[in-house]
């Protein structure tokens, strides 16, 4: 199959039902299928054709959704290209994309005008949104194309860049195949049904946005987009009816510090899937606490293999026999295998599915290092309990080496957590000359508290082994993120590692 069949088969079934809402407008599924339609045959007509790139730079917005499924009808690619990322990084992820034709969100078009002689494959910018609306004129400018799509299902869809949280973000070349095996399996963990609406605020740039979208298309039932992740647009959306949602824990966190009104017009979620990034424990059990009827659903994935590949699924998240399986990221979804690498326990985590990417665009050396006998070797450590069930212990690079014993930062993260006052924490090596490495924690207090570094190494040492125990602390007023809400640890660390090498 191809993506493109599932919209030409919702606008047949359901045509004037509404696939897709974003603000005040509404589309049918027969005006979705129509714009993409239309949209196809501008793109062909600009000379785009199977293996070339296009690339949308921009918040979210429905275009970009519509860029995508009509690229794909052609066996074209579409980079969704983070927004956030400043002049200089937008030049390399541009170049590298080898995209032709970039869409440009108005807001972003002062930035992308200041690097457009950068960019020497980039033959047209299309700006969407804003007074004139380029976008709009460029998708009237064509007849809907009703030739058959000349895709094939090994054809890229989405090169979606990887988060940059370890290193410089790469592009991964998801298939047809692998985005639509990603969609049925996780439509098993998200069942959307009749009166269901779901909602898509999480970056498109991400695959948290824009493969999650496709497992609400995939459904038939409507989505609700929003811009950004912030609570004025939740609210919004769960005003407008949203029963299904995917979040990271930096955002279910947020809404959690909201307060009461925040807490209690999320009640009406009836799914809730969380993941990307290490769910603080802490925090999971207010969430779980004060939103006793939702399904919450945890989701372990990656870019490279289009999202999630296993899932903690709702009964897990309140089973009294498994309490500490509220710490695992659950059970492979079906047609995903998983198996930990090496003679120990724990190894690093290798998954075999038909989700995943084709390879790294344009790094066949990267891909090789990536994808291992068909497997792809995720960079996380983790171990299986006797039920199958995942914990993920670190990435291999944030794993610290000291006096030769491991330690997970996450093990001592998790701890730390609970100290009073604590928001935010990361715990990362830094070099000692006797041990190789030590373990030094990174907190930032909450709003109008303070943290006493003494005190909290302290209360780790009644609860962890020593070696295990920060030797020092630092403390932010708020840990350096990424755009999906991955603390960056690498960043912690430079500064420490200046004049030498770490293992990795
Ligand atoms: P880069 O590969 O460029 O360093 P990245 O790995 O952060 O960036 P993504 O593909 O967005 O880019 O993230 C995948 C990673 O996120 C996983 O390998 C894992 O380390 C982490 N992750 C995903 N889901 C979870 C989860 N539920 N719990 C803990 N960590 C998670
Ligand atoms: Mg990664």
């Amino acid at each position: 199959r191809i993506l493109g069949e599932v919209l030409s088969h919702w606008a047949e079934q359901r045509g004037d039902r509404p696939a897709l809402t974003f603000g005040e407008r509404t589309h049918t599924w027969a005006e979705f299928d129509e714009r993409v339609r239309r949209l196809s045959a501008a793109l062909a007509g600009a000379a785009i054709g199977r293996g070339d790139r296009v690339a949308f730079v921009d918040k979210n917005h429905p275009a970009c959704v519509e860029v995508t499924f009509a690229a794909a009808g052609l066996g074209a690619a579409t980079a969704i290209v983070n927004w956030r990322l400043s002049a200089e990084e937008l030049v390399y992820v541009l170049n590298d994309s080898g995209a032709q034709i970039v869409f440009v969100g108005a807001e972003l078009m002062p930035v992308v005008a200041g690097i457009r002689d950068r960019l020497p494959a980039v033959r047209e910018l299309v700006v969407v949104g804003g007074a004139d609306d380029e976008f709009e004129a460029f998708v009237a400018s064509a007849q809907p194309r009703t030739e058959a799509p000349e895709a094939t299902p090994d054809d890229g869809v989405l090169v979606m860049y990887t988060s940059g949280t370890t290193g410089f973000p790469k592009g991964a070349v998801l298939t047809h195949r692998s985005v639509l095996a990603h969609g049925a399996a996780t439509g098993t963990a998200f069942p959307l049904g009749s009166g269901d609406l779901n909602l898509v605020a999480m970056p498109l740039f991400h695959v948290g946005g824009s493969c999650y979208a496709i497992v609400g298309f995939l459904s038939g039932e409507p989505t609700i987009m929003t811009r950004e992740p912030d609570a004025a647009s939740l609210f919004a959306a769960l005003a407008a009816g949203a029963t299904h949602a995917f979040l990271v824990p930096a955002v279910v966190a947020a809404v959690v510090q909201a307060g009461e009104q925040a807490i209690a017009a999320f009640s009406r979620l009836k799914y809730l899937g969380y993941g990307a990034s290490p769910m603080p424990l802490p925090l999971l059990r207010k969430a779980l606490a004060a939103w006793p009827a939702t399904n919450f659903v945890q989701v372990y994935g990656m870019t490279e293999l289009s999202g999630a590949v296993t899932t903690l699924d709702p009964p897990a998240h309140r089973d009294p026999a498994h309490p500490q399986r509220l710490e695992s990221a659950g059970t492979p979804l079906p047609g995903v295998e998983v198996r930990i690498e090496g003679s120990g326990t724990s190894g690093e985590v290798w998954v075999r599915t038909g989700q995943r990417m084709s390879g790294y665009l344009g790094k066949p050396e990267a891909t090789a290092e990536t994808i291992v006998d068909g497997w792809v070797r995720t960079g996380d450590v983790g171990r299986l309990d006797d039920g199958g069930f995942l914990f993920l212990e670190d990435r291999v690079k944030d794993m610290i080496i000291t006096g030769g014993e491991n330690v997970y930062s996450p093990e001592v993260e998790r701890v730390l957590a609970e100290f009073p006052g604590v928001a935010e924490v990361a715990v990362i090596g830094v070099p000692d000359d006797r041990w190789g490495e030590q373990v030094k924690a990174v907190v930032a207090p909450l709003p109008g508290e303070s943290v006493d570094g003494g005190k909290l190494i302290e209360y780790c040492r009644e609860r962890l082994a020593h070696y295990k125990c920060p030797r020092t602390v630092d403390v932010l007023e708020a840990l350096p993120r990424n755009a999906t809400g991955k603390i960056l640890k690498r960043t912690l660390r430079e500064p420490y590692w200046q004049d030498r090498s770490r293992r990795v």
